[in-house]
């Protein structure tokens, strides 16, 4: 099965490569790149963990699969002695007092971090423009947007510069950059990866997820950095997925789609057009194919922006200058608070906030959250439903092609419309892997609670198929 992190481990086994020589190569892709995925590079830390691999190796010990491989950090998740951003005035020069779960799991497998990658401001995005160090570009085509949030993530994996990437999924922004640039990410089962040390967005849909080059890549990532935390009590404990699992598709019987969201004037004709040709040759392989009908999606982005918003607003609240961050004083306590934040939070995360405070406020909040709510339940039964129908749910990962840079931002609400296919998932908590094939920004495959093992064997069967 093809993996880059397969190929990496052989040729430094077989002393094709020193450690030193692979991660300075990648730091110097970084440095010279002109695409804008790097807010910080960890060059001396970096080397200095390459180093213990190679002296590892030159006396003959065995190294770990991942050990000495490098990959790239979303710019929101905590590494002890580094700075966190989440690429904003306000954390600049937050130093992160602690590493997160996740990547302490890889830390402990060997990997080495060599990159804190732009990122849409505390997730806040679905273009990467966002950002208080310059939006990123597209990995393809540098006028398009990278996608967001998780936009830096999603070009250093695509370019090469990092053989994989962690980022965080909230309502899409693992997958859609992914999509944009023509790589694979996954958003696992809410619960399956610790969110500890994951900077808050949305808490009861915030994921962390891989973004790699291959279904192999992705699974043995995912494997790292599952499992139950007690330092997130919303994590389950997950079995390892076995690489010949991979290959035994036959299972699948019948995917399903929703057919009211392709009817939806907003699609692009060419991404419609692919993605049902894409179904035609899954039907070829004996696969009954279901058309669904689902939410549509003005009900989809208004639930899941209204819940996201909500959470966001409280999440937030404690970013005043006080604890955390860059402070700005004034005449008083009230005072200090309002200026430091409304100086340090850029023009979208105010949006945010203020939005998030409304929706929760006396008089709205029955009105707008707590509908918002009912309709997540709904939305959750439905979920049930389909899956007692078929194995696997599949959708475009967009509606559109990626914009212009500079599009989304004189338009936030066509931004947002642009979540249409990401954040129903999101918000059903359900595992979703895009896959840069069958339309030009990916398909998603999308499966039952806790099933991820299913979404990687589709993704394996889809490599051979489309
Ligand atoms: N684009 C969505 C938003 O801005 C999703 C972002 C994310 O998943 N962090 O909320």
């Amino acid at each position: 099965m093809q993996s880059q992190i397969k190929q990496i481990h052989q040729q430094l086994t077989s002393k094709q490569i020193s450690c030193v020589d692979l991660v300075q190569q990648r730091l110097d892709l970084l440095k010279q790149n002109s695409h804008g995925s790097v807010n910080a590079l960890l060059d001396s830390y970096a080397l200095e963990r390459a180093q213990a691999v190679d002296e590892k190796i030159a006396k003959g010990e065995s190294i770990g699969l991942l050990e000495g491989i490098p990959f790239g950090v979303k710019d929101v998740f905590m590494l002890q002695g580094t700075k966190t951003t989440a690429s904003s005035d306000f954390l600049k020069q937050y130093k992160s007092a602690y590493t997160a779960s996740a990547i302490q799991k890889l830390l402990d497998a060997g990997a080495i971090p060599i990159v804190k990658e732009n990122c849409d401001s505390f997730g806040h995005g679905s273009s990467n423009e966002n950002t208080i160090f310059g939006p990123v570009s597209n990995a393809h085509d540098p006028a398009l947007v990278a996608g967001g949030s998780s936009g830096g993530s999603a070009v250093n994996v695509a370019k090469d510069y990092t053989v994989f990437s962690i980022g965080g999924d909230t309502g899409g922004s693992v997958r859609q950059p992914a999509g944009y640039n023509q790589v694979y990410g996954l958003k696992p089962t809410y619960g399956r990866i610790s969110r500890y040390g994951l900077m808050a967005y949305a808490s009861s849909t915030d994921c962390v997820g891989p973004l790699a080059k291959s279904v192999e890549d992705i699974r043995i990532v995912l494997n790292a950095i599952s499992g139950k935390d007690v330092k997130d009590q919303t994590t389950y404990e997950s079995t390892e997925i076995a690489e010949d699992f991979l290959e035994k598709a036959s299972g699948i019987k019948t995917v399903g789609y929703f057919k009211n969201l392709l009817e939806n004037d907003a699609m692009e004709p060419s991404i419609k057009a692919d993605f049902m040709s894409a179904l035609e040759k899954i039907k070829a392989q004996g696969i009954e194919v279901k058309a669904l009908d689902f939410l549509d999606s003005d009900t989809l982005v208004s639930t899941y922006y209204i819940l996201a918003m909500a959470e966001t607003a409280s999440n937030l609240s404690r970013l005043d200058g006080t604890n955390y961050g860059n402070r700005i004083n004034a005449e008083n306590l009230i005072e200090s608070y309002a200026v430091t934040r409304s100086e340090n939070f850029s023009e979208e995360t105010k949006r945010r906030i203020v939005g998030g405070n409304q929706v929760l406020s006396q008089g709205f909040s029955d009105d707008i959250y707590l509908k918002s709510l009912a309709i997540r339940d709904k939305l959750s039964a439905d979920f049930e439903g389909f899956f007692a129908q078929v194995d696997l749910i599949l959708s475009p990962v967009t509606p559109g092609l990626p914009p212009k840079i500079g599009d989304s931002l004189k338009d936030p609400m066509a931004m947002y419309l642009s979540d249409a296919f990401t954040v129903g998932f999101s918000l059903g908590q359900l595992p979703t892997l895009t896959v840069p094939q069958g339309t030009v920004t990916g398909i998603q495959i999308t499966a039952a609670k806790t099933d991820d093992e299913r979404v990687l064997q589709f993704a394996h069967l889809l490599e051979e198929t489309l």
